[in-house]
């Protein structure tokens, strides 16, 4: 059976000292369950400190983004090796905000795909459509675009650990959630897209999250689905108890 892995992304909030108490809060209370793993998706000044207060915990620490290159002239970047150096163990890939706001596109998302698997960081790469596109029904084609341009080339061993995030953009922040059927059409729709371009056994293998407006209410029914094995979760992940609530959720 494959692990549920509840991601909180924290995005652009809090300051040190909040980042710093959720963690506290966290670490003793993080359910002890192979099921479930649990990994928070902080600002890069509090990385280190969050590495530090984790370690020896079941509480894992992610960046939001990175840049594909080990390092050189590339002024207010941070490069995967600083993040490994640090103790970072993953990585958000093509967050639909990185890719509206900072031009992130399918290319530099592959190449950060194998910088991360280069520097021995697990990528969470996230994936979705807009809400025009779901309405025109290219929601299927976009998305499978989305996930052969970010594997391509990787190992198959590299694709079975990469984590993919199908989070419908008309859903994060609003409120809104896809349906869990429609939901687990798509990320279903991914595995199989991930199994042409690998194998079935490398396909059953890949944690697929859904995203968007994702809380303790119905993330239960949403990891009830054959193919959604976890979350990544903005708004409902910056209070620490409605945090282990989720990650609760994917114990059973
Ligand atoms: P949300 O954000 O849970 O606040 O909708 C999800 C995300 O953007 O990862």
């Amino acid at each position: 059976m494959r692990k549920k892995i509840i991601a909180g992304n924290w995005k652009m909030n809090k300051v040190f000292s909040e980042a710093n108490q959720f963690v506290d809060e966290v670490v003793g209370k993080v359910p002890d369950s192979d099921n479930v793993e649990a990994i928070v998706c902080a600002p890069f000044p509090y990385l280190a400190s969050l590495v530090e207060k984790t370690n020896g915990s079941k509480v894992k620490v992610a960046a939001q983004n990175m840049h594909f290159e080990d390092n050189g002239a590339y002024t207010g970047e941070v490069s995967p090796v600083m993040l490994k150096d640090i103790g970072v163990s993953h990585v958000v890939l093509g967050h639909s905000e990185r890719r509206e706001y900072f031009a992130e596109t399918d290319e530099t998302v592959n190449k950060k795909t194998h910088a991360a698997f280069n520097n021995g960081l697990t990528p969470i790469v996230c994936v979705g459509e807009t809400l025009e596109q779901r309405e025109a029904n290219e929601t299927m084609n976009h998305v499978e675009t989305q996930v052969k341009k970010a594997i391509e080339g990787l190992t198959d061993e590299q694709v079975a650990e990469t984590i993919v995030a199908y989070e419908p953009i008309w859903a994060i922040g609003t409120g809104k959630t896809a349906s869990s059927e429609d939901a687990n059409d798509v990320c279903a729709h991914i595995r199989n897209v991930i199994k042409e371009v690998t194998s079935d056994a490398i396909a059953e293998k890949v944690v697929i999250q859904y995203g968007g407006s994702v809380k303790p209410a119905n993330v239960e029914e949403l990891l009830s689905q054959s193919d959604i094995d976890g979350a990544l979760v903005g708004g409902a992940s910056l209070e620490a108890e409605s945090f282990l609530q989720l990650v609760e959720a994917g114990t059973k």
